[in-house]
């Protein structure tokens, strides 16, 4: 197979829950919650370490007959520490096998950043900061491809490339898949217009993690005033604004609860349009705040923040 007929990918849906920090003991309700709501994407990963309980939410309502394996597309992610080529399938073999699934729809590199391999994830020197590998993501790149070859998983994507690193991938010699998906920080604080256009105008999808702006980082968008009077506007919360705002920018979203009622609120965006008024005023917000910079990593020759997009 060449470059020119990447795999036949199938459609994403639009919107998924995210996993990260849903802990052991609710997130199994949750994703039950979650799937009889009608969510059918689930955004996972192997460093959230909560794959045994989603596989155990997502078989319990496989086994009650609501949902079949093929009705959903579950998400995982290759960790820092299997970039190694020889470790890559290692690594989605424990996903697969927490997950209890024989295949992933989707496995994302989480970081175009190797770590030194080994048990902890995130292996630091004395300094405090994270002991790089000596990998290039070229290459971890062509050991997720052989995990499409083998059936292992559907698809293959990447998160928290900049333009750059994504450009590079998708310009090497002898690619076999194309990354369906750049999964990256998004939400009305740091917009993302330039990698958005980037990604879109090479086919590569976005997806916009922590859309809500997250949790504990003393930035609380849900207050926004202007969010706030669009949500009062079309009779819909802050959040629902923020994750209908992705959608129509043709961007994937992944927003986390483990609060059924919350859950059952953020899927309910498919019954409002924002005008491009609201859309062009949700822009406007940008401040290029960017919440996920994992600042243990700045060091690493593959540390993606350091350009502009
Ligand atoms: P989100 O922006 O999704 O925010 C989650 C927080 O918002 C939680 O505290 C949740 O609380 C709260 N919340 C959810 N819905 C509502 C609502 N309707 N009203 C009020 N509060 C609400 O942040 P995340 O960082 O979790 O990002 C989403 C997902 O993206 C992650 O879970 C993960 O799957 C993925 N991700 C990927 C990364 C990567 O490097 N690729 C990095 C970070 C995230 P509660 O759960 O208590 O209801």
């Amino acid at each position: 197979m060449d470059a020119e007929q990447p795999t036949a990918c199938r459609k994403i849906p639009v919107l998924g829950l995210g996993t990260w920090k849903a802990c052991p003991g609710e997130v199994i309700e949750a994703v039950k919650v979650a799937i009889d709501s009608g969510y059918r994407h689930f955004d996972c990963a192997y460093f959230y370490h909560n794959e045994n309980e989603i596989g155990a939410g997502i078989h319990s309502k496989i086994k009650d007959g609501t949902v079949t394996r093929e009705d959903l597309f579950i998400v995982s992610k290759l960790w820092c520490t299997y970039h190694t080529k020889s470790l890559v399938k290692t690594a989605c073999s424990k996903s697969l096998k927490a997950l209890e699934l024989d295949y992933l729809d989707l496995y994302l590199m989480h970081w175009p950043m190797g770590f030194k391999p080994g048990e902890t994830d995130l292996p630091m020197d004395h300094n405090g900061m994270i002991i790089p590998s000596n990998t290039d993501f070229l290459d971890t790149w062509e050991a997720m491809e052989d995990l499409v070859i083998e059936g292992l998983v559907k698809d293959i994507g990447v998160s928290n490339f900049n333009h750059e690193q994504l450009e590079r991938l998708l310009n090497k010699p002898g690619l076999r898949f194309k990354p369906i998906t750049n999964q990256i920080e998004c939400h009305p604080y740091l917009n993302q217009k330039d990698l958005i256009d980037f990604c879109q105008s090479r086919n590569v999808s976005v997806t916009a993690y922590r859309p809500l702006g997250g949790s504990c980082e003393g930035v609380n968008m849900m207050d926004d005033a202007v969010i706030q009077r669009i949500a009062m506007k079309h009779s819909k919360s802050s959040a629902q604004i923020m994750i209908r705002f992705q959608i129509q920018r043709d961007v994937i979203v992944i927003p986390k609860s483990v609060t059924p009622e919350r859950i059952k609120e953020n899927i309910q965006v498919f019954d409002f349009e924002l005008t491009e008024e609201d859309m062009k005023d949700m822009v406007s917000l940008d401040r290029n705040l960017r919440l996920a910079t994992f600042p243990v990593t700045e060091n690493h020759k593959d540390y993606p923040f350091l350009i502009e997009y």
